[in-house]
């Protein structure tokens, strides 16, 4: 059986790996932040001290971190994991970067004779726990077929989108329909109950129809609650819709509505609201409107 590296053991990272091992893959984990391996080494797993020792261990290294300089950072520092790269190897970023990066990244390991795939995820932590959440991917066909059943122990749905870079391409597109589609929710609600028309009772009525979405099902309950503990932070969010307005811009596309969402949640960063759930875009309509979405 192919033994798995993986490093960034985060909110999403730390049951992504305790999955493989569940799977019975042998597993060498490794974050600079040392909290979340007492809870790999008691799975079965085995501790790595850098990246470096990890990949040397390994046959496929799995990074789980923020954004695009914590995986080149993670990847190409010293004792980062190329060190402990060689031919036949391979990488699979899990994380969700600036695509452009993703392709750079496939470049500068394809040249040491390593194979890489972008596979980003959606889900979040619940998901994450129990195995199911989405994974689309951007690499080659026979990579992808190899590494297929590792990425199955993780999640319910694993996509080849194309190559790489069509991965995060992708993830991006799910990033811009689910900070717009919360944007909207807030805004209709908001008009809702400035008329005097309960926004639950309008969201019970139009949920089964055209303008119902899983986005509408999952964020109504906290935008009537006022429970905003994330799920999904802002910051994070933000960092997916620069990625969005970063690559738009470079191949000459322009993201009106993806801009707007993105100073919104900016807006929401200013006043301190970075750590709350994307959901908290209705607290930002709550505040240009002077009134309360949350059940009087
Ligand atoms: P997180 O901040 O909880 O975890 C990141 C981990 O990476 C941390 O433990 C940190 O110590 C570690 N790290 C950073 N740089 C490192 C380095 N150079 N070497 C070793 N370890 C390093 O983040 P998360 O919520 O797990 O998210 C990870 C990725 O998944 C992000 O790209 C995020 O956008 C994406 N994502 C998150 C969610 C979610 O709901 N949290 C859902 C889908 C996708």
């Amino acid at each position: 059986m192919m033994k798995v590296g993986f490093v960034g053991l985060g909110i999403m990272g730390k049951p992504m790996a305790l999955n493989v091992i569940k799977a019975g893959y042998p597993v060498v984990a490794y974050d600079r932040n040392t909290a979340p391996m007492q809870a790999i080494v008691q799975a079965g797993g085995e501790e790595g001290k850098s990246g470096k020792d990890v990949a040397q261990r390994t046959d496929v290294v799995i990074t789980m971190l923020p954004n695009s300089p914590n995986v080149e950072s993670a990847l190409f520092d010293e004792d980062g994991i190329a060190e402990g790269l060689s031919e036949g190897k391979a990488v699979i970023d899990m994380s969700s970067i600036a695509p452009l990066a993703s392709r750079d990244f496939d470049k500068r390991l394809s040249e040491m004779g390593v194979d890489f795939m972008d596979a980003p995820v959606s889900g979040g932590e619940p998901k994450a726990v129990d195995g199911t959440i989405a994974v689309m991917v951007g690499g080659k066909e026979d990579v992808f077929k190899k590494f297929e059943p590792l990425l199955k122990t993780m999640a319910s749905t694993v996509t080849l989108v194309g190559e790489v870079g069509a991965g995060n391409i992708t993830k991006l597109a799910n990033q811009m329909i689910v900070a717009i589609n919360i944007a909207g929710i807030s805004e209709a609600y908001s008009l809702a109950k400035k008329a005097g028309v309960d926004p639950e009772r309008v969201y019970q009525a139009i949920r089964s129809g055209l303008a119902g979405s899983v986005v509408m099902d999952q964020k109504s309950e906290k935008i009537f609650s006022g429970n905003f503990d994330p799920g999904f932070r802002i910051e994070l969010h933000i960092k997916d819709l620069q990625n969005v307005m970063d690559t738009s811009h470079s191949i000459n596309v322009s993201a009106p509505f993806s801009s707007l969402a993105m100073e919104i949640m900016q807006s929401l960063k200013a006043h301190g609201h970075e750590k709350e759930d994307h959901s908290a875009i209705a607290e930002w309509y709550e505040m240009i409107n002077d009134m309360k979405l949350q059940a009087d």
